[in-house]
């Protein structure tokens, strides 16, 4: 037996077969044949590139749904279309060896579409880009990466967005990478699903390449390949009781979230894409308190068009049917990167060009996101919700551009509902200010993963001064009783929406401070309602 520890971003125990996801690699040298030879292996390359990209469809369709899946049924389509076959004929012809006619014309062509006037056809340049890439990378030598049947515990140096939406969540015990931090897109997967997962973890690939069992105990932090028999009983007994605690809680399943003294909390959900909206309604939320939305916008080459943001919160409004569900505009930077951006590297990424100060200087980036927002808020309760704001020239500016965008929309023709406009109240400045705040604001949503690392300088991703970064400090409860005072006292709602939301111990304090909405995973929602109905407020 081994045995280490990670940074645990979800309870639970998991045990099974490990699987390793590695990202393809080179795996023989390639010798250039004749133009005849080299035609014939770009031919077999683009018929095997098929098979996989139908075999990934099948797979995205069933985990991501439809709409994600499309974007594999166009890079098969890519993979027909003439003007691309007959381009790497021609350089093959030429004396180019197939890999690189594969890639080189698969670029020309990303190119040609990312310069088109249509949003939609701009799009389709990454997924051009990704389908000859997979081509010349069957034609080096690089190994696919390929899944075994059934679940297992799914181990990795790291896993990007786009590796993350490409897997099959249901087959998931358990995710346990060497990197990434408790706000990576795996980890927020995995909250979503409920799956236990460590991020951080000293673990050795090749190890668990080789092991029979690996098991995760989220609880602890801990994973053990090979766990011996002493350990695997433990593993086992701990496992039965969350089960058995889990299925306690369904006596919760559908009951208002109030505490025996009347107090009624509006219990929901943090979601990072479209599809978690069925988690959310899985796990009992009473709505969506925070999406983050810029996980529309990561693991990809370009921009999201109008028409694909739109789709994606209406399908949010939609399946939430009449519950309200507040949209956190675009929250990239720091750690939240998109290279397609070509954002210049800061000396101090926390502090530099994020969130909402990104939107207000990238003003096209941001029209766009609200024009979809709003043309979604015809078919359910959305809300607005501006992240990384410290003053309150920047919410009126915001508010300004959400104002003319609503008018230009309703002259356009189009439906559009009441958006209330929120400030998620996460950098100092905006919790110190709450009150100023609270005049222009239609409600407050604390981001305490924020907050907490800002109010004490304390790095949220630096594993290193993890003691330092503590979410009870006297300076942080201070600023959530301010924030909601305010928040009463200009007769607007506050919630939470950061990890501490879903802390039973501090549940009956944030109730006591006059918190009246609490987001978090939608596997939290249950036990956190019992909590509610239990308390003593
Ligand atoms: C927060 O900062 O608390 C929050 C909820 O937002 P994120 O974790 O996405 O920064
Ligand atoms: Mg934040």
């Amino acid at each position: 037996m081994k045995q280490g520890s990670g940074l645990s971003v979800y309870s639970g125990v998991a045990i099974g077969p490990a699987v390793v996801y590695r990202k393809p690699r080179q795996t023989a040298e390639v010798v250039r044949g004749t133009p005849e030879e080299e035609q014939k292996k770009f031919e077999q390359a683009c018929e095997t590139a098929k098979e996989q990209l139908s075999r990934l469809y099948a797979q995205a369709r069933e985990t991501v749904g439809e709409e994600h899946a499309a974007i594999i049924e166009v890079q098969m389509l890519m993979l027909e279309d003439l003007d691309y076959l007959e381009g790497v004929a021609a350089e093959i012809a030429a004396g180019e060896a197939a890999a690189d006619a594969a890639l080189g014309c698969g670029e020309a062509m990303a190119q040609m579409f990312a310069a088109l006037d249509d949003e939609y056809m701009k799009a389709r340049s990454a997924d051009i880009r990704d389908a000859s890439r997979r081509v010349s990378d069957i034609l080096s030598g690089a190994e696919e990466f390929r899944l075994p049947e059934g679940r297992f515990l799914l181990a990795a140096e790291d896993l990007s967005p786009s590796e993350t939406i490409q897997l099959p969540r249901e087959r998931i015990l358990a995710f346990v990478t060497r990197q990434g931090s408790s706000s990576s897109h795996t980890a927020i997967l995995a909250r979503t699903l409920n799956i236990p997962s460590l991020v951080q973890a000293d673990i050795d690939l090749d190890e668990v390449d080789k092991c029979q069992t690996l098991a995760v105990d989220g609880f602890t932090g801990n994973w053990y390949v090979d766990p011996d028999t002493e350990t695997l009983a433990a593993l086992m007994e701990k496992q039965a009781q969350a089960n058995a605690s889990r299925a306690a809680l369904e006596a919760y399943r559908g009951k208002e979230s109030i505490t025996p003294s009347g107090k009624k909390i509006l219990l929901c959900a943090n979601i990072g894409s479209p599809e978690d909206a069925v988690f959310a309604m899985k796990g009992d939320a009473e709505g969506i308190g925070l999406m983050r939305s810029e996980f529309l916008y990561l693991g990809r080459d370009s921009l999201p068009a109008e028409e694909e943001l739109y789709n994606a919160y209406r399908q949010v409004a939609q399946t939430m049917e009449d519950r309200p569900v507040v949209v956190r505009t675009l929250d990239i930077g720091a750690d939240k990167q998109a290279d397609y951006l070509n954002l210049e590297k800061e000396e101090n990424p926390a502090l530099g060009l994020r969130g909402l100060r990104l939107c207000l200087n990238q003003e096209e980036l941001f029209r766009t996101q609200l024009r979809a927002i709003y043309r979604a808020s015809a078919f359910g309760k959305l809300q607005i919700m501006f992240p990384m704001v410290a003053s309150v020239w920047e919410l009126s500016k915001a508010k300004q551009l959400c104002n003319q965008i609503r008018r230009e929309l309703i002259r356009e023709g189009y439906q559009v509902g009441d958006v209330p406009i929120g400030v998620m109240v996460e950098t100092p400045a905006a919790a110190v200010i709450a009150d100023e705040l609270a005049k222009e604001a239609d409600f407050f949503s604390v981001g305490t993963n924020d907050l907490t690392q800002y109010t004490l300088a304390v790095d949220r991703q630096n594993a290193h001064i993890g003691d330092f970064y503590d979410p009870y400090h006297p300076a942080l409860m201070r600023l959530l009783a301010w924030i909601a005072k305010c928040a009463k006292e200009a007769g607007i709602w506050a919630g939470i929406c950061g990890e501490l939301g879903a802390d039973p111990r501090l549940t009956e304090k944030f109730i006591e401070m006059g918190y009246t909405e609490l987001s978090m995973a939608p596997g939290k929602i249950l036990e956190t309602r019992k909590l509610i109905c239990e308390s003593k407020v």
